[in-house]
């Protein structure tokens, strides 16, 4: 049997859900497809919640654009759909005067992105912000929260629905081939058969690039190679020992090991980076071992054997490791050349931030064509 649809979404992560909400809204006929048995069973479910203010990309990138204007779409959002958030603040800490002067210029960088309610403490207004606080001042950024991301998919895939997007769950993309006015696509799992759609969205996260390498007629040299790169969860037993978000002073390939807190008010630690060649979730309890100095930095009174293995996520890099990290990457036909197809790769933090504001994006590039 073959079906014609106008839009095909797949994944349905945060943002495939809030691409299949938008173009839904917008009056096309979308169709969700998700390999999985339900919504938010990839990276959206493995991260850190934050609602990033958007401080520490390069002015002009996307990931700065994008998480500016999507952290304000996603409190109000969030709001008005009656999904839990919490405006905690966050600060970024200096353990000494070199990384005073970093924290000085990630202001700098800030402001142009936007975000303009930054303020540089020094030690004394930082520990009376938090008092367990080891460090020589901090970055203070009020508008950093933290979401509930399973009540944000939720309400994306309702109002989807209503707009009329049907999601079809079990139902993986196997393969695709362009033709002259669109694409066939392959389905498998419960499905199990072929499709064609005048647009496709790719918004399968971590599996998006080999995905685009299945699609026949899409040259292989515009879809970048993925890397995958861990990032470990410990949680804290017992009470949470600052009230707001703490963040070190930003390394390498991600944004140090932070303490969050959830939306019950628990502190989990991290996430780390390692890098890995498969898909596996497993926490090893002795990474806790670099957890610990790495925490007593900022937070000298961490007590001994109170960090316990939580979760993973893997960022979906296309930067290598000991690369810069990489903006996202929204492919359209300017990249491509094939009309009708979007490939949204390395949507790494922020991107839970940024999905209204990345299927807003992706609704232009689909309409302006
Ligand atoms: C450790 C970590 C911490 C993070 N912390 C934050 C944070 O605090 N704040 C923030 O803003 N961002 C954060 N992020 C980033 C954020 O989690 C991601 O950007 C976001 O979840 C990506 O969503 P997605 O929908 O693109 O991908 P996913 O959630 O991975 O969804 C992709 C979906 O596609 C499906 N799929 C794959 N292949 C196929 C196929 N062939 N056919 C059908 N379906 C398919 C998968 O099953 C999956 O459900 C973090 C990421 C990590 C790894």
């Amino acid at each position: 049997m073959s079906v014609d649809i106008e839009c095909v979404v797949v994944g349905a992560g945060v943002v495939g859900l809030a691409i299949a909400r938008e173009m839904a809204q917008a009056g096309h006929e979308v169709l969700l497809i998700e390999a999985g048995e339900a919504i938010g069973i990839g990276t959206s479910s493995r991260n850190s919640e934050v609602i990033h203010a958007g401080i520490y990309y390069p002015p002009g990138s996307l990931k700065a654009q994008l998480c500016v204007e999507g952290r304000h779409q996603l409190y109000d959002y969030c709001q008005s759909h009656g999904v839990a958030t919490q405006r905690l603040g966050k600060l970024i800490v200096a353990k000494d005067p070199a990384q005073m002067t970093g924290l000085a210029t990630l202001l700098e960088r800030g402001l142009m992105n936007g975000v303009d309610d930054l303020r540089l403490l020094d030690q004394r207004q930082a520990l009376d912000l938090e008092p367990a606080l080891s460090c020589v001042g901090a970055l203070y950024s009020p508008s950093t929260g933290i979401v509930d991301s399973h009540a944000l998919m939720l309400a994306l895939q309702g109002d989807a629905e209503a707009a009329g997007a049907s999601v079809a769950f079990h139902t993986p993309l196997l393969k695709a081939r362009v033709t002259v006015d669109g694409f066939v696509l392959e389905l498998g799992g419960t499905a199990q058969m072929s499709l064609s759609c005048q647009r496709l969205i790719n918004a399968a996260g971590l599996h998006a690039p080999a995905l685009a390498r299945r699609i026949e007629g899409l040259a292989p040299q515009s879809v970048p190679r993925e890397y995958l790169c861990k990032g470990n969860y410990f949680s804290l037993t017992g009470r949470a020992p600052f009230r707001h978000l703490v963040y070190p002073a930003p390394q390498a390939a991600g944004l140090g090991i932070h303490m969050t807190l959830d939306l019950g008010g628990q502190a989990r630690f991290g996430p780390d980076v390692e890098w890995v060649e498969h898909e596996d979730y497993l926490v090893e309890p002795a990474r806790a071992e670099a957890f610990y100095p790495a925490i007593r930095d900022y937070w000298p009174g961490l007590p001994d054997q109170s960090l316990q293995p939580g979760y993973s996520g893997i960022r979906p890099k296309i930067s290598a490791p000991g690369e810069p990290a990489c903006d996202f990457l929204i492919s359209s036909q300017a990249e491509h050349q094939v009309p009708g197809l979007i490939n949204l790769f390395g949507i790494e933090s922020p991107g839970l931030t940024s999905c209204l504001a990345i299927a807003g994006r992706v609704r232009q590039l689909i309409e302006s064509v």
